[in-house]
């Protein structure tokens, strides 16, 4: 086995996810004076299911995996929010990505709550058959606790569409006949033939790239212009490096976990994806020069994209990141004391709940095409993508300049402005 089901914890430093989101929560609800019956409730998530299941794996042994679906609220809409497969997954981690679901789907307005699920384990080190049988097993051991039109899961970091289709399979076989069309609904980033939506697998990059546009406007530049820098190669990162480098955009470097490359002139995206589908890294990419992972923070760029992992602008990296803008492909990439170095600096943020949000707007999408029996083609996906995305990018704007906040702070009281109406109005049962 090689100890591969010992996997690393990165946040035994005692750094709480969960305290973040809130913390920032709060600071939101201060500056709109949030009634204090809806503080207390958003505080804790509603649901934590913690499933304990047994895999049969490839050498013939039986492993047991610990499964979490954390379900955050459901007040404005069925629990959505993707599932994580990656050494990290911890139930503190799993809590804060419930809570930012229910703050981005609220402000981006999805009649959805917020959800998150996730195993810890490196999906690289196991085989797809055990990858399979997993996610199988995994969906069978959360049984009732998703559906379509109760809680509705997608991917996340380390799970692709594939793993959604067997998520859905597994849930179509294991309900009543019956239900089966309307089964399809229960996850959505999946294939195309199996029930997935045109748009969907570059949806979060695509979004974050209306937001760079809208940025750039209103900055008096085009994203050309600009160079960017990128932690992350997959969805989010990948897609949005593809999608800039068509446009003409120089991205000068790019982090994943195994490597940081840098390229003063602009890697050559296609190239690297073309080395990436070869060997199944950026590691070894002849066409930029590898630099360590320190060197990465210190690259001069206008734009910078965390699109992995959480928690990484801390003080110091803040301290040495030279760029203008930071946009959060990401959720929670910036922890608090690195938001105040970046706005001492007077380096903006596209908060993550605004900037990531066209994966979750276009999994709306394909949960509508779904029980709809409808298909929709790219063209119409993005454009009501563009349009969702910047509505809720304009109202972020215009929050900021009444109460003279922060971004972030200006997207959490978006999202909690129209949670608090909908619990005033609906009042808590009994
Ligand atoms: P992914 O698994 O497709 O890719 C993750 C990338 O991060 C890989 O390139 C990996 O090598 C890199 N990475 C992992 N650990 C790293 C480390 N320690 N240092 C540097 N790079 C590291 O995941 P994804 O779906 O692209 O998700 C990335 C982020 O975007 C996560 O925070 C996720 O929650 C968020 N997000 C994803 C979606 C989506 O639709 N997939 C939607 C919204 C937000």
């Amino acid at each position: 086995m090689g100890g591969r089901y010992n996997v690393a914890m990165p946040n035994q430093t005692g750094w709480s996810f969960f305290k973040q989101v809130n913390a920032q929560v709060v600071k939101a609800s201060d500056a709109c004076k949030l009634s204090s019956d809806v503080r207390t409730i958003l505080g804790e998530p509603k649901n934590e299911i913690i499933v304990n299941f047994p895999v049969k794996m490839n050498d013939g042994k039986i492993h047991m995996f610990k499964g979490y679906r954390i379900q955050h609220n459901n007040l404005l809409g069925p629990f959505k929010g993707g599932i994580r497969y990656a050494p990290s997954v911890s139930l503190d981690e799993v809590k804060a990505l419930a809570a930012l679901m229910t703050y981005k789907c609220s402000l981006v307005e999805l009649p959805y709550g917020g959800a998150k699920g996730g195993i810890q384990l490196d999906p690289a080190k196991f085989a797809q058959d055990e990858i399979m049988r997993i996610t199988r097993r995994f969906t069978a051991a959360l049984g009732n606790n998703i559906g379509p039109l109760y809680d509705i899961p997608a991917p996340d970091m380390g799970t692709n569409a594939q793993i959604m289709v067997w998520m859905m399979d597994t849930f179509v076989n294991t309900t009543g006949s019956q239900a089966r069309n309307l089964s399809q609904a229960v996850v959505t980033g999946k294939t195309l033939a199996c029930g997935g939506s045109e748009g969907r697998e570059k949806a979060t990059a695509q979004g974050l790239v209306f937001c760079l546009e809208r940025w750039a406007e209103e900055n008096k530049k085009s994203l050309p212009e600009c160079t960017f820098s990128i932690q992350g190669f997959g969805n989010v990162g990948g897609n949005t490096a593809k999608l800039l480098h068509a446009q003409g955009a120089r991205i000068v470097a790019i982090q994943d976990k195994d490597a940081t490359l840098h390229h003063p002139e602009g890697i050559d995206i296609p190239g690297l994806a073309a080395h990436m589908g070869r060997t199944g890294a950026i590691l070894g990419f002849p066409g930029a020069k590898p630099i360590t992972s320190d060197a990465f923070f210190e690259v001069e760029h206008d734009i910078f994209i965390p699109a992995a992992i959480e928690g990484i602008i801390t003080a110091d990296t803040a301290k040495r990141l030279k760029c203008k803008l930071v946009a959060e492909g990401a959720n929670g990439p910036t922890r608090p004391e690195g938001e105040e170095v970046l706005a001492a600096r007077k380096i903006e943020v596209i908060p993550d709940i605004l900037a990531n949000s066209g994966g979750v707007i276009v999994s709306y999408f394909e949960w509508v095409q779904n029980r709809l029996s409808e298909r929709w083609d790219l063209e119409e996906v993005d454009l009501k993508l563009k349009k969702k995305i910047l509505r809720a990018y304009d109202h972020v704007r215009e929050v900021s300049r009444s109460l003279s906040c922060d971004s972030r702070t200006a997207a959490y009281v978006h999202a909690v402005r129209r949670i608090e109406v909908s619990y005033l109005e609906r009042g808590i049962f009994p």
